[in-house]
């Protein structure tokens, strides 16, 4: 294949093309160390030093201070959906869960096979098209942690705003927007994702949790599920995901250089609102999200049939734009628009669209 197609898969996702370029340039030998960073000991100063640089970076990009770690980790973020109630939820204590998607009903009843679970709200009765407000949301003032899920990957709602919880530590799966947008991070006592949407490639899962938070991890957990050890150790307790922590670095210079996260909600906020002003503009596509509860990143409608979204696809692909099927239970379209996606690709498929209807609708 002579050139590259726009890809709006959901994850593992689009990564920039300068990334892709630079590691391809450093592959066989990474900066005169005649290797690859695949090849290299995670005990190496080389390596050691990447994954120094790649913490220090995320804080940097995010705006936290020194009261944060950040961990690389493997397992996915469905692993964090088990480490979080095994180092937080305590026999006398109860975590809150906000349930607003897919996604987030799997940390709900993942965390309920390790202790007591108090729903704070669930948006399962109206399909999860939109996102709690503030006073939806009942959470115990002695809840051991409020955990949510900042955009909902699968129906393509997000939270636009951070939850007022009290005092209660606030937990979040950012799997699918962390450093989408300039945001308040230290609100967050632990923030997860899976680096495959946003951030790099799949096997490595950011961390970004408080010393608050390290300091109340029990003594008894295994090595490998603590995030106490996990920190202490700087992410190399055992192996890490090197070349995903490496990737990872190259994406978080990437966003540096567009100029940081002001620059990627910008870009973010543009780019999805090229479709969905063609999704308002014809009667033919649905929006499947409320106005005010939709993502800047997964933007999900319908079709006025299931044989019509097919042959949505299909043309689509036949003219470079990948990725667009909907996830199964939602059916339809789903554009995923991470920071990597172009302006170009969202272009492309908003003219596509009208295009579409034109002939079809
Ligand atoms: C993709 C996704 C997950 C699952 O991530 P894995 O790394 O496959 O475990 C969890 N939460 C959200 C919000 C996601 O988008």
């Amino acid at each position: 294949m002579e050139r590259r197609v726009f890809n709006f898969n959901p994850g593992p996702a689009t990564l920039p093309l300068p990334v892709l370029e630079q590691a391809q340039a450093e592959l066989l030998n990474y900066q005169n160390t005649g290797m690859s960073v695949m090849e290299m000991s995670h005990r190496s100063k080389d390596f050691e030093e990447i994954v120094f640089t790649t913490e220090a970076l995320f804080k940097e990009i995010s705006g936290v201070g020194d009261d944060y770690r950040v961990l690389f980790l493997q397992g996915g973020a469905s692993q964090q959906f088990a480490l979080i109630p095994l180092n937080f939820l305590s026999a006398d204590k109860t975590a809150a869960y906000a349930i607003t998607g897919n996604f987030a009903k799997k940390a709900y009843e993942e965390a309920t096979k390790l202790g007591k679970i108090h729903v704070a709200v669930n948006t399962a009765d109206n399909k999860y098209k939109e996102i709690p407000r503030q006073e939806d949301l009942d959470i115990p003032a002695d809840a051991a942690y409020l955990h949510i899920t900042t955009n909902n990957t699968v129906y393509g709602t997000q939270w636009h705003y951070i939850p007022e919880t009290n005092g209660v530590p606030l937990v979040a799966d950012m799997s699918s927007d962390i450093l989408s947008r300039p945001w308040d991070y230290q609100k967050f006592d632990l923030a997860y994702a899976g680096a495959q949407k946003n951030l790099g490639p799949s096997g490595v899962v950011v961390v970004l949790i408080s010393k608050k938070m390290l300091e109340k991890v029990p003594e008894t957990l295994p090595a490998i599920f603590n995030y106490y050890n996990l920190a202490k150790k700087n992410s190399l307790y055992n192996t890490p995901p090197t070349f995903g922590i490496y990737m990872l670095q190259l994406v978080l210079k990437w966003i540096k250089a567009q100029g940081g996260l002001e620059a990627m909600a910008k870009h973010n906020e543009e780019k999805a609102a090229l479709v969905y002003e063609v999704i308002d503009r014809y009667d033919f596509y649905q929006g499947y999200a409320h106005k005010a509860s939709r993502s800047f990143m997964n933007i999900t409608f319908r079709l006025p049939t299931e044989e019509l979204e097919q042959k949505f696809i299909q043309e689509a692909a036949a003219v470079g734009l990948v990725g667009l099927k909907g996830y199964r239970t939602v059916g339809g379209i789903r554009a995923s628009v991470y920071n990597a996606m172009s302006r170009q690709g969202c272009e492309k498929l908003a003219s596509f669209m009208e295009d579409f209807v034109k002939k079809h609708g």
